[in-house]
C-alpha cells in the first residue's frame, strides 16, 4: 500500500477544536458575538476597511455585484479560466458575463484585452487572482477609472497576496474573499468582503439577512430582497483562529514552492515540456502549484498522468476547465477557439498537492512521480 498524499488538507490545531467547543457550549451558536469578532479582525488584517462575513465566497461575490448595482442589461468583464462561480454570480444578479482570453504567462485576465471588450452596458471588471498570483492593481485601476467601470475583486485564492507593498484587500474596490477548506484560510464554509464605507457594509448586512433592517427596540423595515447568506459562530471561530495562523500559512507554502521549484530545476524538463508558474515570492500568497502540460499530442494526457501519479498514491487536481466551454455558456453563443490560451490551459493545467503541513520530501515525491508520469 502507498502513502496517500491528498491535494490540500486544512491546518486545524487544537487551539480551534477547543474554541469550537466553546461556542457550541454557549447557547449561541449562529451569527453573534464570533462574527462580530471574525469581522473585527478581518478590518484590522486589511488596515481597517469595513468587512463583512458571509457563509460563502459565492455569496460574498454576488453580494459585492448587487452593492456594485450591476442588473439586467449589464455586462461584466471576467476571465474564462476561474472557478465557475465567478461567472455565476454574474448571471444570478441578471447580468451578463463577458469573457476575455488570459495572459499565458501569469494565467490571469489579459489586460490588454479589456479595453477593446468595454461596451456602453459594461458596470465592472472582475478579476481573479488565480492560484494566489496577483492581477496588476496598477493597471487594473487605471482602467476601471478611465472607463468608469466598477471592480469586484475576486480575490477568493489570493488572502495574504501583496500588491507593491499592500496587502490585497487593503486596496482597491470591492473586494472577495472566500474561506473555503481548500483556501489558504478557512472558516469550513465561509467568505468575506472588504468594502469602501459603512453605507456599503449596512447594505450588505442586508442583503445578508432577508433584506431586514432593525431600528428602535421593536421595529423592522424590509427595503431589499435580501437573502439568507450569514455566517455561524462555530464558522467564525475556526476563521479568526486561522486568520491569526495566515502569515505562517502562506510562508510554509513559500517554502514548499521554492522546494517545487529546485525540485523540478534538477529535471530534463525540455523533454516533456511543461510550463511553470511564474516564480514569484513577493506577491504570491501561493494558493496553488500549478504546471501546464504541452497538449502534444505525442506527449501523455493530463487524464494519463493524473491517474499514473493517482497509482503512486499522489492526488492531483483540474483548477479550472474554460468557463465558455460548460455547456450553459456554450448555449449562450461561446464556442471553441474563442479564448484560445484559456483553453489550452483549461485542457492542460494540473495541480500538484501544496498545503502548510506538506514535508520538502513529500515535494520530492510528487516531482519524481509527475515526471515519471509524463514520460511516454
Ligand atoms: C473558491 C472560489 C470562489 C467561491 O468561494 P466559495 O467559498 O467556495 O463559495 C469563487 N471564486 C474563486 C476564484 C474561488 O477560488
Amino acid at each position: 500500500m502507498v502513502d496517500h498524499l491528498p491535494l490540500t488538507r486544512p491546518t486545524i490545531d487544537e487551539e480551534t477544536i477547543a474554541e469550537v467547543a466553546k461556542v457550541l457550549r454557549s447557547g449561541w451558536i449562529t451569527s453573534g458575538p464570533k462574527v462580530k469578532e471574525f469581522e473585527a479582525r478581518l478590518s484590522d488584517y486589511f488596515g481597517g476597511r469595513p468587512v463583512r462575513v458571509f457563509n460563502s465566497g459565492t455569496a460574498s461575490l454576488e453580494i459585492a455585484l448587487r452593492l456594485a448595482g450591476v442588473g439586467p442589461g449589464d455586462e461584466v468583464i471576467t476571465t474564462p479560466l476561474t472557478w465557475v462561480a465567478t461567472s455565476n454570480v454574474i448571471l444570478a444578479v441578471g447580468a451578463k458575463p463577458v469573457f476575455v482570453d488570459i495572459d499565458p504567462v501569469t494565467r490571469n485576465i489579459d489586460l490588454d484585452a479589456i479595453s477593446p471588450a468595454i461596451t456602453p452596458s459594461t458596470k465592472a471588471i472582475m478579476p481573479v487572482d488565480l492560484a494566489g498570483l496577483p492581477v496588476n492593481r496598477d493597471r487594473l485601476y487605471e482602467l476601471a477609472v478611465s472607463h468608469n467601470l466598477r471592480v469586484i475583486e475576486d480575490a477568493a485564492q489570493s488572502l495574504g497576496s501583496v500588491w507593491n507593498g499592500s496587502r490585497i484587500g487593503s486596496i482597491g474596490d470591492l473586494v472577495s474573499f472566500s474561506f473555503h477548506p481548500n483556501k489558504n484560510a478557512t472558516s469550513i464554509e465561509g467568505g468575506c468582503l472588504v468594502m469602501n464605507d459603512e453605507t456599503e457594509a449596512k447594505l450588505a448586512e442586508q442583503y445578508r439577512l432577508q433584506g431586514v433592517l432593525r431600528s428602535g427596540v421593536d421595529e423592522m423595515d424590509v427595503k431589499v430582497p435580501g437573502g439568507k447568506f450569514n455566517l455561524t459562530d462555530v464558522a467564525a471561530a475556526v476563521g479568526i483562529n486561522q486568520l491569526a495562523r495566515i502569515d505562517e500559512f502562506n510562508m510554509r507554502r513559500r517554502e514548499l514552492v521554492r522546494e517545487y521549484f529546485r525540485q523540478l530545476d534538477r529535471q530534463e524538463i525540455p523533454d516533456f515540456k511543461i510550463a511553470l508558474p511564474v516564480m514569484d515570492f513577493e506577491r504570491s500568497n501561493w494558493h496553488m502549484f500549478q504546471v501546464i502540460l504541452s497538449g502534444d499530442p505525442d506527449a501523455a494526457g493530463r487524464g494519463d498522468v493524473m491517474k499514473r501519479m493517482a497509482e503512486t498514491g499522489i492526488s492531483t487536481g483540474v483548477h479550472y476547465p474554460a468557463i465558455h466551454l460548460f455547456s450553459l455558456y456554450r448555449r449562450a453563443g461561446w464556442r471553441e477557439g474563442d479564448f484560445p490560451h484559456a483553453e489550452h490551459a483549461g485542457r492542460n493545467i494540473l495541480t500538484l498537492p501544496l498545503f502548510p503541513s506538506m514535508t520538502t520530501s513529500d515535494v520530492k515525491r510528487v516531482v519524481d512521480s509527475l515526471i515519471n508520469a509524463l514520460k511516454p
